[in-house]
């Protein structure tokens, strides 16, 4: 078993960056500038948005916190993207999610420039990668499809199972998976809360993402020896053991599934460190693509 590490992976992706940056702006190039938008205080999301926002300073990019209330209404959330939209200063906008239940997602991210759509949620965005035209892929997508380049693995002729249908992972997953690409070139099939008899898919999968929101759902009686196993799912489980009294867990059961796996992520450090990549890439890009 080969683990998937995102520790190495995202460091060395990160070094390409920096220089990226560095050359970028040697070559009279402005520092690329990330917004993020964050409604309210889940800690969860204070956390990503903080993840996001020490990984510019790291990289050499701008950035910007927009903290707003809980009680934003949806009408002036969208008048703060907009005039994101309009700060030249700023290339890429992410508004993290989940929002407060009375603001609708869609018509936030549907009011997001697609020109500075660095999360890759935009229709516009998830319309050109369906049709394998150059755009900002979904961070976590990508940063999977990263991984995959890094450690060569060609998923073609492989069975690959998706375990989940969200806007975000699971139905981008499908679609990068199943182009006629590199690393992304296999047979999908995508399987969700109404899938009978999920392990029926799981055991002929050569390659299993499971992007579900349920701790250690995927078991090792569900996947097949030398499978490949991507888990998305971060989920917090209580732990007496821990100070904090709880710790971070995928949508895999890692230590029971892990020997029966050719390659497999763990949770953390895994897939999280390469969305963040995905996001990084996506801004760079941005700026260079505002600049022309
Ligand atoms: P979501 O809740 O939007 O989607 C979950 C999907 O799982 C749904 O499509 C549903 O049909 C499917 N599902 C639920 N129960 C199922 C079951 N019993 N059998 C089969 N399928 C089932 O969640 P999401 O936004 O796609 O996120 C999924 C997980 O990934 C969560 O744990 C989330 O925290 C995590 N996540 C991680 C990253 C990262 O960077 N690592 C990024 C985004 C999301």
């Amino acid at each position: 078993m080969q683990l998937l590490d995102g520790v190495l992976v995202s460091g060395h992706i990160k070094e390409q960056i920096k220089q990226e940056v560095i050359d970028w702006q040697a070559g009279g190039g402005k520092k690329p500038h990330l917004a993020a938008v964050l409604v309210g205080n889940n800690p969860a999301s204070e956390a990503y948005v903080g993840s996001k926002v020490k990984h510019c300073d790291e990289l050499g990019f701008d950035s910007t916190l927009l903290r707003l209330p809980a009680d934003i209404s949806e009408a002036d959330l969208i008048s703060e993207v907009n005039k994101l939209n309009n700060d030249d200063a700023v290339d890429g906008i992410l508004v993290q999610l989940p929002l407060p239940d009375h603001i609708s997602p869609d018509s936030v991210i549907n009011a997001i420039n697609p020109d500075k759509d660095v999360d890759g949620f935009h229709p516009i965005s998830q319309g050109r990668m369906l049709l394998g035209q150059p755009t900002f892929l979904p961070a976590t997508p990508y940063g999977i499809m990263l991984m995959l380049e890094y450690y060569k693995i060609n998923t073609s002729g492989m069975h690959c199972v998706v375990i989940g249908r969200s806007n975000i992972v699971g139905t981008p997953m499908t679609i990068l998976m199943s182009r006629n690409g590199n690393p992304g070139n296999a047979t999908v099939t995508m399987c969700h809360s109404r899938t009978k008899n999920l392990k029926d898919f799981t055991l002929s999968a050569d390659i299993i993402v499971a992007a579900i929101g349920r701790p250690k759902y995927v078991t090792e009686d569900m996947v097949k020896e030398g499978a490949i196993v991507i888990d998305v799912g971060i989920n917090r489980i209580e732990d007496a053991t821990r100070k904090s009294g709880t710790r971070l867990v995928g949508d895999v059961d890692f230590e029971n599934v892990a020997p029966k796996c050719s390659y497999i992520t763990p949770v953390p450090k895994g897939v999280g460190l390469m969305t963040i990549c995905g996001l990084m890439k996506n801004t760079l890009l941005a700026a260079k693509m505002r600049a022309k």
